[in-house]
């Protein structure tokens, strides 16, 4: 088994098809694991919950726990921008060392710094592989089972796979570069939005507002509209920060390059340049402007910027905007999401949110995962088969967490009983993951 991409959703394929009885290879072109979560550093991770209801399971939750034990993650707290019912910060080179501890402890073979550039296809067309660029030169790792985990579709856009980007006019959500300022007084940030309630995105009652009860920062209305008076020009309409495991340390989520395409160097190459010259204004806009943070130093910025969308498989099954607000189910259900549907705007400021009703959550099935024609290839992660607007909720990170999971047990399902992922008994798979932990129960509103 060849699992390609060792971001969130990779890692979980890759200990899903290991813990199935799979020989397994995880194959990343960093010296790292984490993806998105660690080489882009976004978090925190939204959301585990439908309501109070705990919807995502398995090795997402698993993962939550080690970190929790780690140090690494307060684990799922109430979000205080009453954007999702709960967040879950996490700090990213924890993660790091814990996605290596995971991979040993399941046996999983790593080949890191190799950077996919081919798929190997047998006569028939099916995978067999993919050949990398690593420090040594060109190797190819041969396997029965591949899982593209790329989040760009790279392996499936080389074996052939018919693949979508963008919204109907091909445009894609902006990228973020993350960054992470230390030395904060999260008081002083308190008493700023008690003594000016209308500044900040929450239900809080304004007594309620302590640093403790702060876990994420949505508004400062006033104040980030002076700044960009004043020339602090970033395309974003509020100032958002979120808390990180550490009481003077948070993330904040503001820089947004517009009208990129993520898989043209040139396009990322400028991304790179303007995100970073956004980090720096946003530097100077919060240590000048922003109470609490006089003294902040940056503690981090990402390693790359943030991709929120490329490539889409079309695959089996593609998952629409209707399927998440109506909540329709599926027989071949593998997870299930409660996030709205939340596009950034491709080519300005602003964000549409569309809502589930409270306590619901939708369905993704299988067949998302599987690619129409190319054989013994899945795919897991932001790359899976939806539309443009169903990918603005199905690609967060506990969400494509499960995908990997799915993908993984799949894969090494298919393996064990000599049929392709296409064929794999679905009733089984699902057996399986709801025994390892996925939480497959229908929502309230369809039993
Ligand atoms: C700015 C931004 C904000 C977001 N906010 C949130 C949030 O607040 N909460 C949340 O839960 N989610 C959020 N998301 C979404 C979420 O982080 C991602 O969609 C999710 O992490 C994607 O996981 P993945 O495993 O599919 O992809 P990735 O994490 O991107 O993993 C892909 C892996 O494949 C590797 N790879 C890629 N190409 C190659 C290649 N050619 N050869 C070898 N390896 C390769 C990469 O290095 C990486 O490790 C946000 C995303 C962005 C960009």
């Amino acid at each position: 088994m060849l699992v390609v991409g060792g971001g969130n959703a990779g890692c979980a394929a890759a200990l899903a098809a290991a813990r199935t009885g799979a020989r397994t290879m995880l194959v990343e072109r960093y010296g790292f694991l984490g993806g998105t979560a660690t080489a882009a550093m976004v978090g925190p991770w939204m959301t585990f919950h439908s309501g109070t209801d705990r919807i995502i399971g398995g090795i997402a939750q698993e993962i939550v726990e080690r970190l929790i034990a780690l140090g690494g993650s307060p684990g799922h707290i109430p979000d205080s921008s009453d954007y999702v019912p709960t967040i879950t910060p996490f700090d990213p080179e924890i993660h790091k060392a814990l996605l290596f501890d995971l991979m040993r402890e399941s046996n999983v073979h790593l080949l890191l710094h190799a950077l996919v550039v081919d798929a190997v296809r047998d006569a028939r067309g099916a995978v067999r592989g993919a050949t990398f660029a690593t420090v040594g030169g060109m190797r190819t790792v041969l396997a029965g089972r591949t899982i593209d985990a790329t989040a760009d579709a790279f392996v499936a856009a080389a074996a052939g796979c018919a693949l979508q980007q963008g919204d109907e006019r091909g445009r894609v959500q902006p990228a973020s570069l993350m960054f992470r300022l230390s030395h904060v007084d999260m008081n002083a940030v308190a008493a700023y939005v008690r003594e000016h309630p209308e500044q900040m995105r929450t239900s809080l009652a304004p007594e309620a507002r302590t640093a403790d009860a702060l876990t994420a920062v949505a508004g400062l209305y006033d104040l980030w509209q002076r700044a960009q008076a004043a020339g602090v020009e970033v395309p974003r309409e509020v100032v958002s920060f979120f808390i990180s495991p550490y009481p003077d340390e948070v993330t904040v989520n503001m820089t947004r390059v517009i009208d990129i395409d993520p898989l043209d160097p040139d396009d990322l190459t400028r991304a790179e340049i303007e995100a970073r010259a956004q980090a720096m204004r946003l530097v100077a806009f919060f240590r000048d402007r922003v109470p609490g943070f006089a003294h902040a130093r940056i503690a981090a910025t990402a390693t790359q910027i943030g991709v929120r969308e490329s490539r889409r498989i079309v695959g089996e099954y593609t998952l629409t905007r209707e399927d998440i607000l109506e909540r329709r189910t599926f027989d071949d259900a593998i997870a299930r999401s409660a996030y709205p549907i939340d596009i950034h705007n491709p080519s300005g400021s602003g964000t549409t949110t569309h809502r589930l009703p409270p306590g619901t959550s939708y369905e993704i099935p299988y067949r998302c995962l599987v690619p129409q024609t190319v054989e013994d290839l899945l795919v897991a992660g932001r790359c899976i088969s939806t539309t443009h607007e169903a990918l603005a909720s199905t690609r967060l990170t506990p969400t494509v967490m499960t995908f990997g999971q799915a993908a993984g047990t799949a894969a090494a399902l298919s393996l064990a009983a000599g049929v392709t992922p296409r064929n794999v008994d679905v009733r089984a798979l699902r057996e399986r993951l709801i025994a390892d932990g996925v939480d497959l129960r229908r929502a309230a509103a369809h039993v």
